[in-house]
């Protein structure tokens, strides 16, 4: 449907013959940027650890519409019980929706490779037994990916099934990650993805368009970073302020601002075109319940914002990676 970048969705299709839907699990992990030695963790992080929206049952009954509400967005959520529970609900949910038949699964919420090895591959084996999934992803940063969690993770590449680590980078600019409170630079970031890859896993980064001070420069050396660190994927998020996090309390008090949807746009297709055509777009913009977000309150909702980028990189005839300094295909 959209031309003007390469969508994950036609990825899955052309690899898997059709489309592959992500089971997201809360794996009850923790994170060791949230410990009391961290400092209390990223300054973006609300601490509900991005669990999947079917997965959010205390939350289910709010919608779009949904005012701000600040006692929901400063309570972080009770975990699920079981990963087996977790992923027959989503296969339930997504199978009824959309009559899935394949599926991926993710371990998305906090670091999920923060654990003991045996502890981890007692989790994950207890997720990978009850379907036979196509793609097994987890999330976590670049301090928590040491040689033995990776010898694990290589352990379940089979035939039929990618091993995916997601990363979070969100800016490379060193002054920025300090002021946000990352706990790691880009150095760590760009020495991680060289061992992951050499493990034979694929890496997905994370990053933030408009965190606070930053502008065009820094979204180039962001995508030219990515591009450099050899990631096949990445997931754009435009900065959501949500309750209970330290940037909140920055801008309820003025210290700092969020994109609109004209800037964002403007900001997305600038990323986009610096970086290099052959990898694949797995986000382009955050989604945050909005009975938790503090800002931006005014702004279309995704396919809206998707079909407006598409129709401008069109009008202005523009597309992923025309900027990018070198396409890395064969590299
Ligand atoms: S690494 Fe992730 S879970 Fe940990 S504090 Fe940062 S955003 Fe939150």
């Amino acid at each position: 449907m959209y031309s003007r970048w390469k969508t994950y969705s036609s990825y899955l299709r052309e690899k898997y013959g059709e489309a592959v839907y992500r089971i997201g699990v809360d794996g009850g992990f923790s994170c060791p940027n949230r410990d009391k030695t961290k400092h209390g963790g990223c300054a973006f992080c609300d601490g509900t650890g991005s669990i999947a929206v079917y997965q959010r049952v205390a939350e289910s009954g709010f919608r779009r519409t949904a005012s701000y509400d600040k006692a929901t967005a400063d309570t972080i959520l009770p975990r699920l019980l079981s990963v087996r529970e977790q992923i027959e609900r989503g296969a339930e949910f997504l199978s009824r929706r959309y009559k899935a038949r394949l599926f991926s699964l993710s371990f998305q919420s906090w670091t999920n490779t923060y654990d003991d090895p045996e502890n981890l591959k007692r989790i994950y084996d207890e997720g990978l037994s009850v379907l036979p999934f196509r793609e097994l992803l987890v999330s976590t940063r670049p301090d928590c990916v040491g040689e033995d969690v990776l010898d694990l993770l290589e352990s379940y590449i089979t035939e039929e099934r990618d091993v995916w680590v997601e990363l979070g980078l969100q800016s490379a600019n060193d002054n920025t990650l300090r002021s946000i409170n990352r706990g790691h630079g880009l150095a760590e970031y760009m020495d991680a993805v060289r061992r992951i890859k050499n493990h034979g896993l694929k890496v997905c980064v994370h990053i933030i368009l408009g965190l606070p001070g930053e502008g065009r420069e820094d979204f180039i050396a962001t995508a030219r970073a990515v591009n450099d660190s050899g990631a096949e994927a990445v997931k754009i998020h435009n900065l959501h302020i949500t309750g209970g996090t330290a940037l909140a309390d920055d801008y309820l008090s003025g210290v700092c601002t969020v994109m609109g949807e004209e800037r964002t746009l403007e900001s997305t297709e600038l990323f986009l075109r610096h970086l290099s055509a052959d990898i694949i777009i797995e986000r382009l913009i955050s989604e945050t319940p909005y009975h938790r977000l503090l800002a931006p309150r005014v702004f279309p909702d995704k396919s809206k914002f998707l079909r407006r980028l598409e129709e401008r990189m069109e009008s202005n005839d523009t597309r992923q990676g025309d900027a990018a300094e070198s396409c890395r295909e064969g590299k």
